[in-house]
């Protein structure tokens, strides 16, 4: 079987500044293996998960919420479009242009794919629901409940810290 390159170890996050742009506080690191190689086929895989747990902005009280994201990664590389679309649908595909793999980019982009696109608290968390219970809402706290408050809570269970 042909010898696959590994790549393990942590990244802090605040030296992913594109991530940054996505997350409220830089504390943290993202756990990283990757693995690089050829599948039976031939074709360069790279094969592995990352790892974090982030802060991001809860879109019902905007406050800081702690989310675990983990990302499975299993991307075919094709050199050419051609070669992206004969790529088996297993794999993520993953034009590269240069022999040059820039993985600090490609580590950046799988954790920004791997990010909930909004985030919130889990139900009974957050400081919003902390409001209501304490008493009748007013009719400006009624004005500001968000239509999509009920998919929120739903949202919010599965996005339980793990
Ligand atoms: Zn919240």
């Amino acid at each position: 079987m042909e010898q696959r390159f590994v790549v393990e170890g942590q990244i802090a996050l605040n030296k992913l500044s594109r991530v940054q742009d996505y997350l409220c506080g830089d504390s943290g690191a993202v756990t990283i293996h990757l693995s690089f190689g050829k599948d039976l086929q031939g074709i360069q895989t790279i094969i592995g998960s990352l790892d974090a747990k982030v802060f991001m902005q809860c879109q019902r009280c905007l406050k800081p919420v702690a989310l675990a994201v983990s990302v499975v990664v299993n991307i075919g590389v094709g050199y050419k479009e051609s070669a992206l679309k004969a790529l088996p649908t297993e794999y993520d595909p993953l034009l590269q242009e240069t022999p040059e793999l820039d993985l600090w980019m490609l580590i950046e982009d799988e954790l920004i794919l791997g990010l909930p696109i909004v985030a919130y608290h889990p139900s009974g968390e957050c400081s919003i629901d902390a409001q209501y219970q304490r008493g009748d809402a007013d009719a400006s706290d009624k004005q500001a409940t968000n239509p999509f408050s009920v998919l929120a809570v739903m949202k919010g269970e599965d996005d339980q810290i793990s």
